[in-house]
């Protein structure tokens, strides 16, 4: 149903400290999420890339999955939600990025301050050409210890956006720490940032974004 998952064991400083990133997670996302993933991965094999903990990379969770929104209970009952779920459970990730992608039409529902109200979550913020962030689903939510770093990525399908997203993606492995993250993440997009946060702060009360 999907393709390969990597993994990059890191010694010493780090060691133990999952970092998990998984693409396309229903419909036809793996187009976009799969070719940046993959040059993750092999940026991290070749060690091109300095990174922080272990890196477990999925480019492609399920190909040409049903569109079922990862908001729904429903998600986690099909076969890539299990599968997702169980991963999760076995890897106890401490930092976790899920790649969605989406088309022109979503732009304004993802990002609309209604959101709240339609779907229950925080809008996402978009960092730039199209690139959003925001908080994972409330229900993948409650498998992570509360200190976890959980943050969805939207890539939109009609821009070329790769190198952004990379950049963005490789600041997340070489980060040491959730705080050494934010940082990073606030000094690439500081209005964008400031936004996002508070965003999550309205929605989460116990945890700190993300
Ligand atoms: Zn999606």
């Amino acid at each position: 149903m999907c393709g390969a998952i990597y993994r990059f064991k890191r010694f010493g400083r780090g060691e133990g400290i999952v970092k998990f990133f998984v693409g396309g997670l229903h419909g036809e996302e793996c187009e976009q999420t799969r070719p940046i993933l993959e040059r993750l991965a092999r940026e991290c094999a070749a060690s091109h890339l300095s990174f922080f903990g272990d890196a477990v990379i999925l480019p492609c969770l399920v190909e040409r999955g049903q569109h079922v929104s990862v908001l729904r209970e429903e998600y986690y009952r099909m076969e890539a939600g299990r599968r997702l779920l169980s991963l999760v459970r076995f890897l106890h990730p401490r930092f976790y990025f899920e790649i969605h992608s989406y088309g022109m039409h979503s732009l304004s529902r993802l990002t609309s301050a209604k959101r709240f109200e339609i779907e229950g979550v925080p809008p996402f913020v978009e960092l730039e050409r199209g690139i959003l962030i925001g908080s994972i689903s409330p229900i993948l939510r409650k498998e992570f210890r509360r200190d976890a770093f959980c943050l969805t990525v939207e890539i939109p399908k009609w821009r070329g956006v790769k190198e952004r997203v990379l950049a963005i993606l490789r600041a997340c492995l070489a980060a040491e720490s959730r705080d050494a993250l934010l940082k990073a993440l606030r000094r690439m997009y500081p209005e964008q940032m400031r936004k996002a946060e508070e965003l999550f702060r309205m929605f989460y009360t116990e945890i700190e974004p993300f």
